[in-house]
């Protein structure tokens, strides 16, 4: 079966799906995406994602071009016509089409645009168990990164400055030498029994992964802090993770050169990994 995706309004065969080249979104980055997790045909932490996404939306004065009724809707087609039963949707609605111009065009309705992508549970398996390498970068990005917006440039060359060193996310150092985030995801590290993110604010995006994290740590009672960490923290820490919608609770074994733990995912890996998934609200399609 070939591959469908929804493009305003219309199901159109991938190879052939099309955007307007006066698209706000191709010229000026100007709209919000979301990516919502597949996990065994059912959403993950779909109301989350929908009120994230409302609020990058009015964040930027902008509003959902369809119900929410009939964006559940499309969503639930794109799955189950792509047959997707791990992978993920990824959903982008930009200010719409108009002649060129940086301000705001009048009556004119929002592109949204839905695709869906299996991606292999082996893949996923194999990443964790081995863990991932990260290097660092000055954190380049515009300073309302709490908006999930299409401006993603200095994200896109973060990572590949990352993968060009062999690692597969690449960690964002704000002016005080602080980690921010991963390009895309959330960073942590487990130092001194506790596990340590930096607290929500402009600088970073309000995952929802770690929000879903955070509520299964509490319940296990596992000890957390909100807190800035800088490399020296790094030094000291046993473990460390990236959490993501697509990577779950991801172990990281490196942070450039320095070795976390024992080079391998940690002791604890595998509970954290637990809270993340016990926590997890699946919505069935
Ligand atoms: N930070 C950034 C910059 C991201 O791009 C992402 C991925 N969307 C995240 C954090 C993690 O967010 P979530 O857990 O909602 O996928």
């Amino acid at each position: 079966m070939s591959r469908v995706v929804f493009v305003n309004g219309e199901y159109l065969p991938y190879e052939n799906s099309k955007v307007h080249i006066e698209d706000r979104g191709y010229q000026f980055a100007d709209g919000v995406y979301e990516v919502f997790a597949v996990i065994d045909n059912k959403l993950a932490d779909y109301d989350a994602h929908m009120s994230r996404l409302l609020r990058s939306l009015s964040e930027l004065n902008m509003k959902l071009p369809y119900s929410k009724k009939s964006i559940f809707f499309h969503i639930s087609n794109i799955v189950k016509h792509n047959l997707i039963s791990n992978g993920l949707v990824y959903l982008q609605i930009s200010r719409g089409v108009a002649s060129r111009d940086f301000k705001f065009p009048n009556n004119t309705k929002s592109s949204l645009i839905i695709i869906g992508k299996n991606m292999s549970l082996d893949e996923h398996t194999n990443a964790f168990d081995k863990g991932i390498n990260v290097s660092t970068t000055r954190d380049l990005r515009w300073k309302r990164v709490d908006i999930k917006s299409l401006n993603l440039l200095a994200p896109v060359l973060a990572k590949q400055a990352a993968y060009e060193k062999n690692c597969q996310e690449s960690w964002l150092l704000d002016d005080d030498g602080y980690i921010t985030e991963g390009s895309s995801s959330n960073a942590w590290i487990y130092r001194d029994g506790t596990l340590i993110t930096r607290p929500v604010s402009n600088s970073i995006l309000n995952g929802i992964t770690r929000s879903t994290l955070i509520r299964g740590l509490k319940k296990r009672k596992i000890k957390y802090k909100e807190a800035k960490f800088n490399l020296d923290d790094v030094k000291k820490s046993s473990e460390a993770f990236i959490t993501s919608a697509t990577q779950h609770v991801m172990p990281v074994v490196r942070v450039n050169s320095i070795k976390i733990g024992k080079g391998v995912p940690g002791p604890r890996a595998l509970d954290f990994s637990a809270a993340y998934m016990e926590s997890l609200k699946l919505t069935e399609l």
